[in-house]
């Protein structure tokens, strides 16, 4: 069948079958099916949505698009850990050499930034000589070397989602419950780790804004991991306001680090220990007693020194001054004095996006000094002119002050102290 058919029917809410399905993802993979084809497909299925039965189809075929590693086979105890993507959340340059610090080796598939988002993969780059594993010996005998292992999607693992993924960023079409779960699932299961947790975000900062949209999202992902025979445990997290302070590569880098150093960003520190607990528990270590010794590894040096192996296992420099710096900063000051009520994380997100932290086209260059640190936090109290943010500058030509203007509207500044939001809102995928 000729693809402009498929993409009509997909346009005209008609369910796919396996041999269609299986066709777009051929044509993703090889090349014989041109972006605006891409681009066209993936539209319809974010507007018209996709059945579980398309789902699933989606995932097989996008899994099985490249090498299947089967990590599970050689190391049974690997965890893998994946957010849905959120503002600031720098939770998995924590979480691996936490985790791994434990005793849990940590094999991760991770992503690059999508739409308002900052990718891990684009973390790692700003850590000069960072690379990720490019074929199964390689992540295997990182794993066996330092207990950690990052992989991307590549033209040999999951190159469908390499592929999509690139397109979806540029294209409006992430916020999609089918392509997220088909994007995560398809590249957890190429790599075959045989435990996950997902951090499923929640909120305006999130692609799924209401805690109904996330709940089911996490229950789809949790029902393919365990179709997979995947062991797994989903919490679904506030992204009412950024995660950390810290949003951009370096700039994360270095909250990632402060945080190893036994102190940083409260709300990255805490989150990270919860999904970290998580990932002990699913090596079966009783929940309390891990919290325990999670939090002795960020006291006792021990997370940050498996930090520093990880990064020179993976042909990086441990060295933070080698970090790419900021040319300027500029502040957002606050227009008048209150209670920080609300901080619109996406918006920050797209600002971080525009000062270079991300991709605005296919093959846009990603400026690891860009970022963005936020200095005021929902609940806390300002006066007028204080400074809400700083926007750093790297070398992307920006309109700063357009941009500051943006930042400093982004925290909406009221009266009256506001509740918050719990860190964790709900767990999926608890035993029993
Ligand atoms: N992370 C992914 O890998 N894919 C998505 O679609 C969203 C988050």
């Amino acid at each position: 069948m000729n693809f402009v058919e498929i993409i009509a029917r997909k346009r005209d809410g008609f369910e796919l079958d396996a041999a269609e399905i299986a066709a777009f993802v051929r044509g993703a993979t090889d090349g014989s099916i041109g972006d605006e084809q891409l681009a066209a497909m993936l539209m319809a299925i974010c507007i018209r949505g996709a059945s579980p039965a398309e789902t699933q189809h989606l995932v097989e075929s996008m899994r099985d698009s490249g090498a299947r590693w089967r990590v599970g086979d050689e190391a049974p105890e690997a965890v893998d850990k994946h957010s849905t993507g959120g503002v600031g959340d720098t939770v998995s340059l924590v979480f691996a050499p936490l985790v791994a610090a434990c005793g849990v080796p940590v094999m991760m598939m991770a992503g690059a930034g999508l739409g308002h988002t900052q990718g891990t993969l684009d973390k790692l780059a700003a850590i000069p000589g960072f690379r990720t594993a490019a074929g199964r010996d390689e992540a295997l005998a990182r794993l066996r070397a330092c207990g950690v292992s990052f992989a991307a999607q590549s033209r040999e693992i999951a190159p469908a989602d390499k592929k999509l993924y690139l397109l979806r960023d540029v294209t409006g079409t992430v916020p999609s419950l089918p392509l997220i779960v088909a994007s995560i699932m398809s590249k957890k299961l190429a790599v075959g780790a045989a435990r996950l947790v997902l951090d499923v975000k929640c909120g305006p900062g999130a692609f799924c804004k209401t805690p109904v949209a996330a709940d089911a999202l996490a229950r789809a992902l949790v029902d393919v991991a365990r179709r997979a025979g995947v062991e797994v445990r989903a919490l679904i997290t506030a992204m009412d306001q950024p995660l950390g302070h810290r949003l951009g590569c370096a700039c994360e880098v270095r909250a990632a680090l402060e945080v190893l150093r036994g102190r940083g960003d409260p709300r990255l520190r805490e989150l990270t220990l919860e999904l970290a607990v998580d990932a002990l528990a699913l090596a079966g270590r009783p929940r309390p007693a891990a919290r325990v010794e999670l939090e002795r590894r960020l006291g006792d040096g021990s997370a940050l020194a498996r930090y520093r192996s990880m990064v020179s296992a993976h042909g990086g420099d441990p060295d933070e001054s080698k970090l790419a710096t900021p040319r300027q900063s500029i502040p957002a000051l606050a227009p008048r004095g209150g209670f920080v009520e609300a901080v619109a994380a996406e918006e920050l997100g797209w600002i971080a996006v525009a000062l270079g932290a991300g991709r605005r086209w296919q093959g846009d260059a990603v400026d690891a000094a860009a970022g963005l640190e936020v200095l005021a936090r929902v609940g806390d109290r300002v006066e007028a002119g204080a400074p809400l943010a700083t926007l750093e500058l790297g070398h992307r030509e920006v309109e700063a002050g357009t941009l500051a203007a943006r930042a400093a509207a982004a925290f909406v500044i009221g009266d009256e102290p506001p509740s918050r939001m719990p860190l964790v809102l709900a767990r999926v995928g608890e035993p029993g």
